[in-house]
């Protein structure tokens, strides 16, 4: 038995802000008691005065070596769970993905292999349906069984993730009889291709022609008749990464009318814009990513979602492509651009940030990023709180402390930061995981194989 103690910080929760110490022994928190009024001893003890104690991060969606256009993203389970501990989420649910003409098992299974004894947190997985037909319909049950609760659809992409309005229907019909949630990806991609096309046909092959293709309307079109759908199918839906203030507003309405619709955004939405796609020389590939980053005046209205809950969740859609050699791939021709941002390990630093700039409270903070996240996906409260019975992943928060978000000092395996020279106030200085220490003041204390796959349970708001 060893037991830990963390004294004199400030817990915050999504629920409550109070002065306590915390007790962790075998891995889960014992008990949280009034500083001085109790007699623990421990082991282990830290000194979190001045500092906040919070639960780790959840981020709900990463993609670690995902392929895409003819290549993978550049974070391995191992290096991408690591950075992720450095920036405070001590869990990630990524995506198995079915490839076309295979089953849902053996997307799962080849996930699996990836991810096991390579993480140095806990991880989950959703599923991508890449092809919705009778037989991987029929698997769906299975796999909820087995904890993975969640499957994720694509509007867009046709030819490789699509599904069309028919296959989208036949899933949320399943997902309504067996407690599942579809997660959608809501853009037009049929009406984006085609714009795609005759945008490279008048020579407008800079990366900031993939934000003005993949137009705001396309993905309020999308988002709406996604929420249609689940609908006419009696099924919840959450949608990935909100970006376009009008999908976000097909969200607002659907919510008014007390539908179980859900929707994340994620910090690229909140922090960058279409500013930076301009960027010259081909910087602007940096930014490149589906739904795409909107002119700035988008994002007031995503802090305000954030704030009503219009929006629930910030995860990252963490899938990093090196600047070198695979962002490249797309030179003179932006629809060749691989898709994703890094960015897991700098989703609670920035999100502190905005407690700062006064966009939230802290107690929002830690609940888009830790409990609704862990609730939506069936993992709370083992997960994303501080509470006796928890898992003891508890992150030691200084909040005064600044520090500047650079590719030099990050620790996700990509050549560059799309946050590169922001300087943050508010850093990490401990991590747990399930009582663990994995980081401490700067050292990186983790090794891959701690981290455990989760099975979750289902979505926690229905
Ligand atoms: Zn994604």
């Amino acid at each position: 038995m060893t037991r830990t103690l963390i004294t004199g910080g400030l817990v915050v929760t999504a629920a409550e802000e109070m002065p306590a110490d915390v007790l962790i022994e075998n891995g889960t928190v014992l008990a949280l008691g009034l500083p001085g009024r109790h007699q623990w001893a421990a082991e282990r003890v830290f000194d979190a005065s001045g500092k906040y104690v919070i639960p780790g991060g959840v981020d709900v969606h990463t993609h670690m070596e995902l392929p895409f256009g003819g290549t993978y993203a550049s974070d391995t389970f191992e290096t991408g769970t690591r950075a992720a501990a450095w920036g405070g989420t001590t869990t990630i649910v990524d995506f198995a993905v079915q490839s076309k003409d295979a089953s849902l098992r053996a997307g799962l299974d080849a996930w699996h292999a990836k991810a096991d004894g390579r993480c140095a947190i806990d991880y989950g997985l959703h599923m991508i349906m890449s092809d919705v037909n009778e037989s991987t319909l029929r698997e769906m049950p299975g796999l909820i069984g087995e904890g993975v609760t969640s499957f994720k659809l694509f509007m867009a992409y046709p030819g490789v993730f699509y599904s069309d309005d028919g296959q989208i229907l036949r899933a949320m019909q399943q997902a309504a009889e067996t407690g599942a949630l579809i997660m959608m990806h809501a853009e037009n991609g049929p009406a984006i291709d085609v714009l795609v096309e005759q945008a490279l046909a008048r020579g407008e092959t800079d990366p900031r022609h993939h934000g003005e293709v993949r137009k705001a309307l396309l993905e309020a079109e999308a988002t709406h008749r996604a929420v249609q759908l689940a609908r006419v199918a009696g099924a919840p839906l959450y949608v990935v990464h909100v970006s376009a203030r009008e999908a976000l507003a097909e969200l607002a309405a659907a919510r008014d009318l007390g539908l179980p619709v859900f929707g994340e955004t994620c910090p690229q939405y909140l922090f960058l814009s279409t500013d930076n796609l301009a960027e010259p020389d081909f910087e602007g590939a940096k930014y490149v990513c589906s739904t795409p980053l909107r002119p700035k005046d988008h994002q007031a209205a995503l802090w305000r979602g954030l704030r009503t809950d219009d929006l629930q969740v910030v995860s990252t859609d963490h899938c990093p492509f090196c600047f070198k050699g695979q962002k490249e791939l797309g030179r003179g021709d932006f629809s060749k651009i691989p898709n994703g941002l890094p960015g897991v390990e700098n989703r609670m630093d920035l999100l502190h940030q905005a407690v700062v700039d006064g966009h939230l409270t802290r107690r929002r903070w830690i609940d888009i990023a830790c409990a609704a996240p862990a609730r939506m996906f069936g993992l709370y409260p083992r997960k994303g709180t501080l509470a006796p019975g928890s898992d003891a992943d508890v992150v030691i928060y200084d909040p005064h402390a600044t520090h500047t978000l650079s590719a030099a000092t990050h620790h996700m395996n990509v050549d560059y930061s799309a946050y590169e020279g922001r300087t943050v106030t508010g850093r990490v200085e401990t991590v747990l995981s399930r009582g663990e220490v994995v980081l401490d003041r700067g050292h990186y204390l983790g090794r891959p194989g701690h981290g455990a796959f989760l099975p979750r349970s289902t979505c926690q708001y229905l």
